[in-house]
């Protein structure tokens, strides 16, 4: 394997820096992740290859945005197989350090705040979660910035950071974060995986009986009738595509609603029963089985 594993931040430092002279390199990437990698993480990891000269994953479950220690406890963790699927996309470095190297002192006192954006949606059923994503994502997007002067001299790399659309609310965040906190970083969404039958590719899905995986696609199901109707201009009428979840006795329905992708407040009722044109963001959770799955589609039109 060409991928070389780091575990220290002076380790991820002395490599990258080691990269990006030998390469000449005007560029890097960063890939965060919590591991258990699968296809939708490939696409980050092959995205950010082919837009920079040096890559960078990082693979590590953050304890802060855990409520619940069981959930912790059984987050799955597979090293081997996650540094062969990062090596075959061309990433040149796996950042998977202990909990110790990200918090030394133990759990941070200051800390990143989500504020109104985080405590919606999955803010509302996971408590303090944004805040704790926000605290590594900012972490993990110092840790990555590129040194400077490394390609000849004339300035710094450029610096782009990747995640996946998949995560819509964080995704949000994240982009807020960069530009409300300044952070010398750009922030590019990788659209949603699918596996063949619609389902959105999640670390999680392994969880899910076979009974309970083929209920759980009502979810983009009801996700794409959304977007035909978008797309055909016609009012978008979630409450038949609501019914249509709820009609599923496997899938308990936490929320679905239609957005503004920037600042995730429903859009206004009118919206809904109009023609739709414009530009929105479906957002569906639900419970299937023991897990949450969470899916959106960007609407368009
Ligand atoms: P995770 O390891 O689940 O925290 O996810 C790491 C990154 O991969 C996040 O930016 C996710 O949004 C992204 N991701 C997870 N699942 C998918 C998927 N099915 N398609 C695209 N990106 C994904």
């Amino acid at each position: 394997m060409a991928i070389k594993l780091v575990t220290t931040v002076a380790g991820l430092h002395a490599e990258s820096a080691r990269l990006l002279r030998e390469k000449q390199g005007a560029s890097q990437g960063l890939v965060p992740t919590m591991g258990a990698l699968h296809e939708g993480h490939a696409a980050l990891a092959r995205t950010a290859v082919e837009q920079n000269d040096v890559v960078v994953a990082t693979i590590f479950v953050n304890p802060l945005q855990f409520g619940d220690a069981v959930d912790l406890d059984r987050y799955p963790r597979t090293l081997e197989a996650d540094l062969a699927l990062l090596d075959a996309q061309g990433v040149d470095i796996a950042f998977a350090p202990a909990v110790e190297e990200v918090y030394p002192g133990g759990e941070p006192l200051v800390r990143v705040t989500s504020g109104r954006l985080g405590e919606k949606w999955e803010g509302a059923s996971r408590p303090g979660h944004f805040d704790g994503a926000l605290t590594v994502v900012a972490k993990l997007l110092h840790y990555g910035i590129p040194a400077a002067g490394l390609a000849g001299g004339v300035g710094l790399p450029a610096y782009r950071a990747y995640f996946g659309q998949k995560d819509a609310q964080q995704l949000a965040l994240v982009r807020r974060m960069v530009v409300d906190l300044n952070f010398p970083v750009d922030i590019v969404g990788v659209p949603t995986v699918r596996s063949a039958e619609g389902l959105a590719l999640s670390s999680r899905n392994r969880f899910l009986s076979d009974d309970e995986r083929e209920a759980a696609l009502v979810l983009s199901r009801a996700l794409r009738l959304l977007e035909e109707r978008a797309n055909a201009h016609e009012p978008l009428d979630l409450e038949s595509a609501q019914a249509m979840v709820e009609s599923q006795p496997l899938v308990k329905l936490d929320y679905f609603d239609v957005v503004d992708p920037a600042t995730l407040e429903p859009l206004a009722e009118n919206c809904r029963e109009t023609p739709f044109r414009g530009e929105a963001l479906a957002l569906i959770a639900a419970k299937v089985g023991p897990v949450r799955l969470i899916d959106n589609a960007p609407l368009s039109s």
